[in-house]
């Protein structure tokens, strides 16, 4: 007999108004006009790195009037912010760890997140499955608690929603083996794309981003910012006040190492299959198979699996490796769950790594250590690090209260609940996501799957986009997705436009190859690259993809 339990619910949000009207805010980089308004008056707060936690920080604090800059050394979200699982979430496992009010703030931060930006936080079911009743009723003491703290509205629990059984839910999973299930309710984002239209809010509120840019120098007056493509000369953005922000990296500007490292880092790997290898319709959590917990989460044609957890010694990077190891440890629980459909690492058709910046407690295990922030303070340099992108918000209001203590200024507590860019569906006449996708796919003639990817990935603004007739490139990409990714999102390589803008690399993989050519030629002629500068970067995200499937070899 099959058994489940809670639910959660989420709140419309079509009652919230924001303005229309107006050219989209661009992260396109204009150096000389961030040095110049540096040069005439110096910034209230320079914020360095622009992950979740640095985009959560300057759009607060561009929305409360300060004059607010941004420093990315690389790309937007091209760090820990676009490798992540991608779930808002309070993380039912954090509450064995007796983390409580992490759990719960996180937990109600959903529902704020799904008003803000309701593509970007798509309610969707949690299965927790369950070998025995003893099992069970252990996960749904936890699911009810999380519940509980989460403020989950009755009438949206699994049960109370009468929907179909757990076995219609997700028809290819072994329910004979795990006969026992809470399902509930989470939220799945896109965390590249929470960090470009939080940005993006951050620059309709004033705010001055530059990708590409690195502090080279943190001074008391300011940044020294060096051009990442060395293209520019070096110079002092003048600042109040500085915040760094800059996740696994946060210890690389600190003056003084602590004793003990404060921060220590952790590898977490994700890989993708098709949909066609593994169908996975919802989210399922799973225990590997030394009892940690994980997920396999169905999106569009994929389905993606993780994540490890495993300490790493090196440096900060980008691109940590993907391991052999690390595909074997996410693939040999799924034959326990999903034995019609074995998988092997031949299957595996992208794979990411990311460094979770975890603050240091000597002695335990990646695991076992807490997902909570930390904000360290120098004169008018403040450090945040750790915490979770679900938390951004109130990790940004944190650092707010710290500048508006350092600057001698009066602040909010937290920034009102307005749409982030792209979150105002009701400027487009639909008042759930279903209902755009539904829109999309009749204007444009797209299949579902097509219609919800772009609803997904743009929002609101996905007929700004697509302009009246959309050019295909391939069975779900189109070439305005390409002058939109470089002119209003500041793509400036072929990578920043597939890894983080269109999301092909991960999800759309195979498609991706065959239209590689023609995505460069069309960003060379919006960047004036010529042939030479066109074909490396065609062969530079090549290796790059080739690279992420390396562990095959
Ligand atoms: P980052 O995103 O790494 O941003 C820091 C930025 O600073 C980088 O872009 C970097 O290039 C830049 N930088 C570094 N040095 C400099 C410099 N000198 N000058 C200028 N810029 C610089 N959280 C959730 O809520 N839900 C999840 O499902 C979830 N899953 C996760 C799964 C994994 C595997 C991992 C690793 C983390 C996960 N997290 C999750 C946590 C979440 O992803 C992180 O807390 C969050 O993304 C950290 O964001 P950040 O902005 O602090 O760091």
């Amino acid at each position: 007999m099959l058994t489940w339990c809670f639910s959660y619910s989420y709140m419309p949000s079509s009652n919230l108004a924001y303005e229309s009207g107006t050219a989209p805010p661009s992260l396109a980089r204009d150096w000389n006009r961030v040095r110049a308004a540096s040069d005439a008056q110096p910034f209230d707060l320079v914020v360095v790195g622009g992950g979740i936690t640095g985009a959560g920080i300057a759009h607060f604090a561009a929305t409360i009037g300060l004059r607010t800059a941004l420093i990315e050394a690389d790309d937007f979200g091209s760090g820990t912010s676009s490798r992540s699982t991608k779930l808002i979430h309070g993380g039912l496992r954090y509450l064995a760890m007796g983390e409580v009010s992490l759990v719960r703030e996180a937990a109600l931060e959903r529902k704020t997140l799904h008003q803000i930006a309701p593509h970007l936080a798509e309610p969707r079911w949690m299965i927790l499955p369950a070998a025995t009743r003893i099992d069970y009723l252990k996960y749904r003491a936890g699911v009810t608690l999380y519940q509980m703290l989460g403020q989950v509205a009755s009438q949206d629990r699994f049960a109370g929603t009468r929907q179909m059984e757990p076995a219609q839910l997700e028809p290819d999973f072994d329910w004979s083996r795990y006969p026992h299930a809470c399902i509930y309710r989470e939220y799945l984002t896109d965390d590249a794309r929470l960090v470009l239209a939080t940005l993006r809010s951050a620059v309709a509120a004033g705010a001055r981003v530059l990708s590409h840019a690195r502090a080279a120098e943190i001074r008391e007056s300011g940044v020294v910012v060096h051009d990442s493509e060395g293209q520019q000369e070096p110079f002092e953005l003048r600042a109040r006040c500085i915040v760094n922000a800059t996740g696994p990296w946060a210890e690389t500007l600190l003056e003084a190492p602590a004793e003990q490292p404060r921060l220590r880092l952790s590898k977490g790997v994700h890989i993708v299959l098709s949909q066609d290898r593994l169908p996975v319709r919802n989210l399922v959590m799973i225990e590997a198979d030394d009892g940690r917990l994980m997920f396999v989460i169905g999106r569009g044609r994929y389905t993606y699996v993780g994540t490890t957890d495993t300490r790493y010694d090196g440096p900060p990077t980008t691109w940590p490796r993907v391991d052999q190891a690390d595909v074997d440890y996410l693939l040999a629980p799924l034959r326990r769950y999903f034995p019609q459909h074995p998988v092997s690492r031949e299957d595996v058709v992208a794979a990411w790594a990311g460094l979770r910046p975890l603050i240091n407690e000597p002695g335990k295990a990646p695991k076992e250590m807490s997902r909570k922030d930390e904000i360290w303070q120098r004169g008018n340099f403040i450090t945040i690090a750790g915490g979770k992108l679900t938390g951004h918000r109130h990790m940004a209001g944190d650092v707010i209260a710290r500048i508006g203590a350092t600057l001698k200024r009066a602040v909010p507590e937290e920034l009102p609940v307005v749409p982030l860019r792209g979150g105002d569906l009701a400027s487009v006449g639909a008042d759930t996501v279903d209902a755009l996708v539904s829109q999309v796919g009749k204007r444009y003639q797209q299949p579902d799957v097509v219609a919800r990817r772009l609803v997904r990935i743009y929002g609101s603004e996905v007929f700004d986009v697509l302009g009246s007739t959309p050019q295909p490139l391939s069975a779900s990409l189109f070439r305005e997705e390409i002058d939109w990714g470089v002119h209003a999102e500041g793509a400036r390589t072929l990578e920043d436009l597939v890894y983080r803008r269109l999301r092909a690399a991960w999800f759309a993989p195979a498609e991706l190859i065959d239209a590689l050519p023609e995505m460069a030629a069309h960003m060379a002629q919006l960047m004036g690259w010529d042939d030479a500068r066109r074909d490396a970067q065609i062969a530079a995200t090549r290796a790059r993809l080739e690279d992420d499937l390396s562990f095959q070899s």
